[in-house]
């Protein structure tokens, strides 16, 4: 990237010999530039992953997870410790998904994924459309996928009658390259560990996501732009308005009232330039 972004590059060094010429230390308070931000404060809240390198490269953070949860889920399978029974409130709930007639029963599995997101995000002059696969990462290392199905198309009911009881579930096993545990709608297990108005991971584009309250209000889309954004201070920035993502509130498992609140994370754009995810 740096031999094609030469004067980019050039620039961001530029600001961090300031900053810390000014600063006579690293980037600690990250909110403190006028001109760029960065949320280095939120990239220590990350856990349950391999890494988190802020260092290493002045474009991008780089954070590497097995996208294993900490948490349980049917998906890791009876016998194994981390299993639990499904205890959600979707009678309909199956670990096993028929896809265009081929039944699939994945187990999650183990990945390497290595994203790097924008260290100092900043809305796109185009905003491109996300894809399928991670697209974001949770607080504690789970992946997210956007709204739409393999197909591109709106989850259904087969897709949603396949989220465990933390609105999460791992990729088909067709090819033999599946079991990617992802969510795709409120991650239950971080919104009730830390609360319904934390910091619950990034998107692609190094924007952070909230969960689905601020001030006490409940985010509905309508208070959201088209990206599923908005600007406004949070319980980590209270005294400076930041970009963030809000995850909408999933108070059900159940198809008819889950897709109500689509979409979920983002409206199928990025606001900001999307980093890599590998
Ligand atoms: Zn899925
Ligand atoms: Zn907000």
């Amino acid at each position: 990237m740096k031999t094609q972004l030469p004067m980019k590059t050039f620039g961001i060094i530029l600001v961090l010999v300031l900053q810390c010429s000014c600063n006579n230390s690293e980037i600690e308070d990250d909110m403190s530039s006028t001109s760029k931000d960065s949320f280095l404060k939120l990239y220590k809240m990350i856990y349950n992953v391999v890494s988190i390198d802020s260092t290493s490269s002045d474009e991008y953070v780089m954070v590497r997870t097995t996208g294993v949860p900490d948490h349980k889920t049917p998906f890791f399978g009876k016998g194994h410790e981390k299993y639990e029974e499904y205890n959600g409130d979707n009678p309909n709930f199956s670990t096993a998904i028929n896809l265009m007639g081929t039944i699939s029963d994945p187990t999650l599995l183990t990945q390497s994924i290595t994203f790097r997101f924008p260290k100092y995000p900043a809305e796109a002059t185009t905003h491109v459309s996300t894809t399928g696969g991670a697209f974001g990462i949770g607080r504690n290392g789970v992946v997210y996928f956007n709204q739409y199905n393999g197909a591109g198309a709106a989850l259904d009911d087969l897709e949603i009658n396949n989220a465990d009881q933390y609105l999460g579930h791992p990729t088909p096993s067709m090819g033999g390259n599946g079991g990617t545990y992802h969510y795709h709608y409120e991650p239950k297990w971080l919104t009730t560990s830390f609360g319904n108005e934390s910091f619950v991971g990034f998107l692609l584009d190094g924007f952070p996501i909230y969960g689905p309250y601020e001030n006490g209000i409940k985010i509905t889309n309508d208070m959201l732009d088209e990206f599923h954004g908005h600007s406004s201070t949070t319980t980590d920035y209270p005294t400076k308005a930041i970009y963030h993502y809000h995850i909408t509130s999933a108070t059900s498992s159940k198809p008819e009232i889950l897709k109500l609140a689509a979409p979920y994370i983002n409206g199928g754009k990025y606001y900001g330039t999307k980093g890599i995810a590998n």
